[in-house]
């Protein structure tokens, strides 16, 4: 494990592009469940999860019900609000103001990078934080939308100032296509890094999962000299993918990840920053 913290650390401090990719295994250590782990909430409550499918489905078809379900419950996750970042999310912060990561993608909903500070931010699958017009793509803060008194006045579903769209939470729901936005800067990302640190995430849902895999694509031209003088040119892979989860992904056990630091974002990557501080004196 040490070996491997240190690695890693050398390999952040060689990078020209480091990106970080996260998912809900980084915010477990926060107090929010993540789905698949061992007390994930689709590994608790199958039947959740069969509903959840239906999301976007379902709010397309009745807008106002959908608003008015979602007030009356607390979501999936329990309520965010109050929740605090973790040591794991700290270290991504420091990373960045190191000049090391460029940029985080994560798949949370939870806010918790931008709580915590990271400036550079994806939210590939939006944020529980704010609204969004599903039909100009407008985000909103939350409390733009007085939403308590337009359930109270039966005039849910709110509506965009600009456009008079419907708006929903900007946390896209299954079955909701990814903002144009978004995926598009992370696929630029995932075009560009060379070097991808991918915390908490179990890799399976598409199409986050193929940005680490379009990465492991790419291969760069190196010019090699062989026994006999002359020079030859070798590909080799543009990109060091290193993983740090609790337990191996579908990435560690295709080769898609170089190496995986198996444990606790909120150990290793704390453990990683203070690595490269030390490489960096
Ligand atoms: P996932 O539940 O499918 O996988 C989480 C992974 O993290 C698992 O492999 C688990 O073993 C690992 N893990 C759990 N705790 C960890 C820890 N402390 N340190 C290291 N690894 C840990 O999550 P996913 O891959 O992000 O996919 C779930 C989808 O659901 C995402 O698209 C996300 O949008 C959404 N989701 C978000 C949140 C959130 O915002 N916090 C929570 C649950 C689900
Ligand atoms: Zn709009």
């Amino acid at each position: 494990m040490e070996q491997l913290i240190g690695r890693a650390a050398r390999d952040l401090v060689d990078a020209q592009y480091a990106i970080a990719l996260t998912g809900a295994g980084i915010s477990t250590e926060s107090g929010i469940p993540d789905f698949r782990g061992p007390s994930g909430v689709w590994t608790k409550n199958p039947e959740a999860e069969r509903r959840a499918y239906l999301g976007y489905q379902r709010f397309m078809a009745d807008p106002k019900k959908w608003w008015e379900e979602r007030l009356a419950n607390p979501g999936l996750l329990g309520d965010l609000g109050a929740v605090m970042p973790n040591a794991g999310h700290y270290a991504l912060v420091e990373l960045e103001q190191s000049g090391i990561i460029k940029c985080v993608i994560t798949q949370n909903v939870d806010a918790l990078h931008e709580k915590a500070g990271t400036k550079r931010l994806l939210e590939y699958h939006g944020s529980t934080a704010k609204l969004r017009c599903v039909a100009c793509g407008l985000r909103f803060r939350r409390d733009e939308f007085d939403l308590s008194r337009l359930l109270e006045e039966k005039q849910l579903p709110p509506h965009c100032p600009t456009c008079r769209g419907v708006v929903k939470s900007d946390g896209v729901s299954f079955g909701e296509p990814i903002p144009g936005d978004v995926a598009h800067q992370s696929l630029e990302e995932a075009g560009k890094c060379d070097l991808m640190l991918i915390c908490g995430t179990s890799a399976v849902v598409y199409p986050f999962a193929n940005l680490p895999r379009i990465a492991r694509e790419r291969r760069t031209e190196m010019a090699r000299k062989t026994g006999t003088g002359i020079s030859a040119v070798r590909k080799v892979a543009a990109v060091t993918i290193i993983e740090v989860n609790a337990d191996p992904t579908p990435l560690t056990e295709e080769g898609v990840s170089d190496y995986l630091i198996q444990g606790k974002t909120g150990e290793i990557l704390p453990a990683i920053a203070a690595a490269v501080k030390r490489l960096r004196k």
